[in-house]
């Protein structure tokens, strides 16, 4: 357990200073208050992060923040999210939060794996992406398999190429498994169809009307298959082309970007950015239920709350888009297309156990999810079969 600061991107084998830092139990990160930087150790112990590691190679203009939210279950998995942050607070909040949510993923999706997740601060019109990517590479190895990265907004299965130069801990190549994006609509669907069984009686996604925000990796794929379940779809983006194939290929209804939370739907789907919910959009919404794939889509805890006040049903997105994390069980922990499968289709169970503790215990089904995570982590120590396969270098 420790906060590593290093000037530049340690060599194979080096070691940084280290200062220990105790777990505690904490909230989902929204409260994690941004700072002036110098509150990394109490931002920390607020919310349980066992290490954050800070990386600079001034060679390759790299700029890193690793954070390793925990290591119960297994190593820290986590994508790699390229960002231009206005500020490194910006970028350390969001490696915080991101890391934070990562370990209740894993713990709630029953897979091998705790919290972790990179942010790497640049302008990614202006990089030498091969450097820049071999330098993040040294930084993960640095960390000994204590964290396991993978693809995140910003980055591509390309990228994990570079970094697989310099490291073994690192999952969602393009020679192995490849895009886990179908995967995580898979999940989130069956999230939407639990969610629906909730509130309507039946999950038969036949002749609803689904208000999806974003047609990227995630979206595009849960259009495909709504439409192919029945679905109506009204659909936005902010890239005219990405809207346009939704409604070329699958009937969609296409709404101005700033207009799709808006829509009349039984379900609105956040596929683009976290955050969007909010007291300033949650009185606009007319759906009956909120599920997508977007990471942390509320703005702050209070808004799981403000969602139930207005009598929507909020199917929590650390739950509904875990399907890419279990899906790349199979590279980085070898499990069976088989098992991946049947732990995808896990997520209506999971989905329906959030609903029915928010109901009986009458809160707010963020705090529901949050809790059976915290349950999970806390019940389940790894078994040998699952333990995620040796990264040592071959
Ligand atoms: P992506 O970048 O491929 O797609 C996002 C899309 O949203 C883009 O097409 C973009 O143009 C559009 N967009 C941006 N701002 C918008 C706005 N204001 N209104 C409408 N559209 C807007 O990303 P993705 O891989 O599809 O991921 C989508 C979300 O799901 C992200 O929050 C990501 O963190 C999360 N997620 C993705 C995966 C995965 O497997 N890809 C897994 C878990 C979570």
């Amino acid at each position: 357990m420790a906060v590593v600061v290093c000037l530049h991107v340690p060599q194979r084998g080096a070691f940084c200073r280290s200062h220990e830092v105790m777990p505690m139990a904490s909230t989902i990160g929204s409260e994690l208050h941004t700072g002036d930087g110098s509150d990394v150790l109490a931002r920390m112990t607020a919310h349980g992060h066992e290490q954050v590691v800070f990386v600079s190679d001034p060679a390759s203009g790299y700029r890193g923040i690793l954070a390793i939210h925990s290591t119960r279950l297994g190593p820290a998995l986590g994508g790699t999210r390229l960002w231009s942050y206005a500020t490194e607070d910006a970028a350390l909040t969001d490696a915080l939060r991101l890391s934070e949510g990562m370990t209740y993923k894993a713990a709630a999706a029953g897979v091998p794996f705790g919290g972790g997740k990179a942010v790497v601060v640049a302008d990614s019109r202006h990089v030498d992406r091969p450097a820049l990517f071999r330098a993040h590479g040294r930084a993960v190895e640095s960390l000994g398999g204590r964290y396991i990265t993978s693809v995140d907004i910003g980055t591509s299965p390309d990228d994990m190429r570079y970094v697989r130069e310099e490291t073994t801990h690192v999952g969602g190549l393009p020679s192995t498994v490849g895009d886990p994006s179908p995967a995580t609509a898979h999940g989130v669907q069956r999230a939407i169809e639990a969610a629906l069984y909730h509130v309507r009686g039946t999950s038969d996604l036949a002749g609803r009307t689904v208000a999806i925000q974003g047609c990227g990796h995630v979206g595009y794929h849960l259009a495909r298959m709504l439409h192919g379940a029945g679905a109506r779809l009204i659909a936005s983006d902010t890239n005219d082309e990405r809207a346009s194939r939704v409604a070329r290929e699958f009937g969609a209804e296409i709404l101005p970007s700033e207009a799709i939370h808006t829509a009349k739907s039984d379900v609105f789907a956040p596929c683009a950015f976290g955050a969007g919910l909010s007291p300033a959009t949650i009185p606009d919404l007319r759906c009956a239920i909120v599920a997508g794939a977007a990471n942390n889509q509320l703005l702050s805890d209070t808004d799981g709350a403000l969602l139930e006040q207005h009598s929507i049903a909020y199917a929590p997105d650390f739950i509904a888009n875990a399907g890419g994390l279990i899906y790349l069980c199979q590279e980085v922990a070898g499990w069976s297309a088989e098992r991946v499968t049947s732990t995808l289709e896990g997520i209506f169970d999971t989905m329906s156990e959030v609903f029915a503790m928010a109901s009986a215990r009458a809160i707010p089904s963020s705090e529901a999810a949050v809790r059976i995570a915290r349950d999970r982590l806390a019940a389940r120590p790894p078994t040998a079969s699952d333990k995620p396969r040796p990264t040592a270098r071959s």
